[in-house]
């Protein structure tokens, strides 16, 4: 048995279905992330995971129990926003032993439990600060600090990085993966960030207007996706429209050129698909066993680590990254060039 399962979920709001029917088993101790494009429904589901929304139908259960009913401070969660939403009139140490006072607990119980939390998040000298006394980045450790301190079950975050500056949330997303892992705690954490998703996350849930479009782990959310909603929002891709000539050979029509991908398609003859694969997966230079692409560079970004070029091929344009080596020359808008591709790297996706 899952700890957190969600069955059928939906939610309404007026005409507007936002969450349509969303199923999800997170397992104990699991770092799940939602992802996905604004307004896609990943804050709406969090809140009724939280209880701060009802669902229109379906089931939620923590540990067995169905939840739906319960209120939010009783589901023994912990939530971070993105906002921070400390409470400016309390200090670091009173906003972090907020929940273990209304919860009742002893002076001492209530002193350790400060300590281990301020040392948790690295701010072990400040708990006599105001929140307008700290950073972005050291408020929102603060506001993970008191969602922990009450040891909730599941933790669950909306966008908490946002709001802070790039080095801040990269030094972040590291942080908060390496205290999730030290407590162990099941932890649910939206993003429309991919980096933060494949950085973070034991497995990410792809979000598309209110609907899970592929559930499974960076790898294979990034290596294998579903659909093509998923292949271009997580990471760049290129695509070139074909047709399946020979699903049991494998080989498809593109421009009128024939193509062998040397392994079956479960796609029937004459589909419409989409050819997609990643720029870095395309090299400059012919390689063996691969397939040669003949074009012409339209454009030259460099990128620091990599050189990014977009290369016409027939009326196609596609992107590739090559690495930047010291004393290697930049390539020149205009020149042809051969690339080549292993059939192995193209993902045949479907509609
Ligand atoms: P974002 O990253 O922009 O927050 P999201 O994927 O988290 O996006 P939600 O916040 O879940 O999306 O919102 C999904 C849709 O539901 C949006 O169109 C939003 O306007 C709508 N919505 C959310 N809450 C309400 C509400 N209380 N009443 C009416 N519509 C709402």
């Amino acid at each position: 048995m899952a700890f957190l399962e969600i069955e059928n979920l939906q939610k309404t709001f007026g005409d507007l279905r936002v969450v349509r029917d969303f199923n999800l088993n997170v397992e104990q101790g699991e770092f799940i992330s939602f992802l996905g494009p604004s307004g896609c429904g990943k804050t709406t589901t969090l809140r009724m995971v939280a209880g701060f929304e009802t669902p229109t139908a379906g089931s939620i259960r923590i540990g067995g129990k169905d939840v739906v009913n319960v209120k939010p401070n009783q589901r023994n969660i912990g939530m971070v926003f993105q906002s921070y939403a400390l409470f400016p009139n309390l200090t670091v140490a009173q906003n972090v032993t907020f929940g273990l006072k209304v919860a009742g607990r002893d002076k001492a119980t209530i002193d350790t439990r400060l300590k281990e939390m301020l040392t948790m998040i690295g701010l072990p000298d400040l708990g006599e600060r105001y929140p307008f006394q700290l950073s972005g980045g050291q408020q929102q450790r603060v506001a993970l600090a008191r969602a922990l301190a009450p040891a909730p079950q599941v933790l669950l975050l909306d966008e908490p990085l946002s709001a802070l500056d790039a080095q801040i949330r990269v030094s972040l997303r590291s942080e908060i993966r390496a205290i999730q892992q030290k407590l162990g705690i099941t932890t649910v954490y939206v993003t429309h960030d991919q980096e933060e998703a494949l950085s973070m996350s034991d497995r990410i849930v792809v979000m598309h207007r209110g609907i899970a479009d592929q559930i499974g782990t960076p790898v294979e959310i990034y290596n294998h996706p579903a659909t093509r909603f998923v292949a271009n929002f997580v990471g760049t891709l290129n695509q070139i429209e074909a047709t399946v000539a020979d699903p049991e050979r494998g080989v498809v029509e593109v421009a009128g050129q024939s193509l062998a991908l040397e392994r079956k398609l479960s796609h029937p003859k004459g589909a419409s698909v989409a050819l997609a694969f990643r720029p870095q997966a395309l090299h400059m230079g012919k390689g063996e066993g691969e397939i040669p692409v003949r074009g012409r560079i339209s454009e030259v970004q460099f990128l620091g680590a990599v050189i990014r070029l977009k290369v016409d091929v027939g009326e196609a344009s596609i992107s590739l990254d090559a690495f930047n080596r010291a004393g290697a020359e930049l390539p020149v808008t205009g020149s042809e060039l051969t690339l080549s591709i292993a059939p192995s790297d193209i993902l045949v996706l479907g509609d």
